[in-house]
């Protein structure tokens, strides 16, 4: 019997402290040890893996916004093509999102279906959150205590009719009840009636769209939760940040100890209004891409810490509902399919940018672990899982949808040279084969 099961001697390796050379051994799906490059942890361990001078070893991606839409909507998507489409892009663990789902995960029996649903389908391990919505506040403490990592709520309509959303005196109700057992609200920020009252032509041209979901919505949306939160004590987090201009809003509640947290997503890093064609539907997803000086702002939030993550918000459909026939903005479903590409599109943006994979392993692997509580995934440490993605950041590659996991070949990274592959992705210890049977698990809060 070997000490270890496993030493991986990586060149470069992102640890907690930054990037240097490290062999990292691994025992039963865990580190045990992590040590300098040349130790002798290779001695006594039954298989060794070297990477490659051009590969630098990071822990697995945590993304904590992914539409699975399963069950009730897997012609969408699904947990065997959403999983092995994270496997190959270095993401090792996703949390699921409540809706698109059918049923939608408002109460314990919702999430056993989706639990049940998920069993051995999963090549990387899977969370789940829970969703408030109207005349569900009792079930949010029962959905707590069976392990969702939180609440998702919406301001506005959601997309999909089964999944409501909640009024503003409904989400200080949920959020008096979140905050009575120390949950944690996520939110989908746009004022409704800022919406109602913009613009809303349709059609074919993106700027119409755009003026249709006004950075106003955003923020004033933002402004309301962040009241709320400061009169119930809630922790709520603002998901996929769009408007540069809620930035400070966040910033000066955070100062005021507000418990408030902010993620964007890889698309409002990449893409500009200015570059989207007509009629190119695979761009829209709500809050919308903004313009390029925009893009700039929310790198400067996540530069000075305002932003706290960035995770994919893959949220994929079949093609006839994205109307690539009429190409209206107005009509086609809004969502943006990007799990398997999140890590390099963040990347070759950083980069260029001056930032280093120290960072994109804070905003994608530890950062959303920490804000979900999974303390023992996204980083290189002891008594964390060995959870890895072998990246090489130099190689580049050109995206081709069909060959994604992804089950509709529909993203708007179509065409673009992304720069950073990732060579191989381990999960607690062992090497995720999409060809062979799934290894991942499920997983609960808390544990
Ligand atoms: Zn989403």
């Amino acid at each position: 019997m070997s000490e270890y099961d496993l030493l991986v001697r990586a060149g470069r390796a992102v640890l907690p402290d930054g990037e240097r050379g490290a062999d990292v051994a691994v025992k039963d799906g865990q580190i045990v040890a992590v040590e300098a490059p040349g130790s002798d942890l290779g001695e006594r361990a039954a298989a060794v893996v070297e990477l490659g001078s051009d590969e630098v070893l990071l822990p697995g991606i945590v993304d904590s916004h992914v539409h699975v839409n399963d069950p009730g909507r897997t012609e969408w998507e699904g947990f065997e093509s959403a999983t092995k489409a994270a496997a190959a892009g270095g993401v090792t663990t996703i949390v699921d999102m409540p809706l698109n789902s059918i049923p939608p995960t408002v109460d314990v029996a919702a999430l056993e279906v989706k639990r049940k649903t998920a069993d051995g389908q999963t090549w990387v391990d899977v969370g789940f959150w829970g969703g408030a919505v109207p005349g569900n506040v009792a079930d949010l403490r029962p959905l707590h205590e069976s392990g969702v990592f939180g609440f998702k709520c919406f301001l506005l309509h959601s997309g999909v009719d089964e999944f409501p959303a909640l009024s503003p005196a409904e989400v200080e109700a949920a959020m008096r009840e979140i905050a009575a057992f120390d949950g944690l609200l996520i939110v989908h920020a746009e004022d409704p009636d800022e919406i109602d009252h913009a613009a809303n032509a349709g059609g074919r041209a993106y700027s119409e769209f755009l003026a249709s979901r006004p950075r106003q919505a955003e923020n004033l949306a933002i402004q309301h939760l962040i009241e709320q939160s400061r009169v119930t004590g809630c922790r709520i987090h603002i998901l996929h940040v769009s408007s540069s201009d809620a930035l400070p809003l966040i910033r000066q509640a955070e100062a005021d100890g507000v418990r408030i947290s902010a993620e964007t997503c890889p698309h409002y890093l990449t893409f500009t209004s200015e570059e989207i064609p007509e009629g190119a539907t695979q761009y829209k997803c709500c809050p919308p891409i903004r313009e390029s000086s925009n893009r700039d702002l929310l790198w400067e939030g996540l530069r000075d810490g305002t932003i706290d993550i960035v995770v994919s918000d893959h949220s994929p459909s079949t093609a006839d509902l994205k109307h690539f026939d009429t190409g209206d903005f107005g009509t086609a479903w809004g969502g943006i399919s990007s799990l398997q590409l999140g890590l390099s599109a963040v990347w070759t943006e950083a980069r260029q940018r001056g930032f280093t994979l120290t960072d994109v392993v804070r905003w994608m692997s530890r950062g959303p672990a920490d804000q979900t509580g999974l303390t023992h995934k996204g980083r290189i440490a002891v008594g964390a899982d060995a959870d890895f993605a072998v990246f090489a950041p130099d190689s580049q590659q050109v995206i081709r949808a069909e060959r994604l996991h992804h089950k509709n070949p529909i993203t708007p990274y179509a065409g673009r040279t992304l720069t950073g592959t990732v060579r191989s992705t381990w999960l607690r210890g062992i090497r995720i084969d999409v060809a062979g049977p799934p290894r991942g698990r499920q997983l609960t809060r808390g544990e």
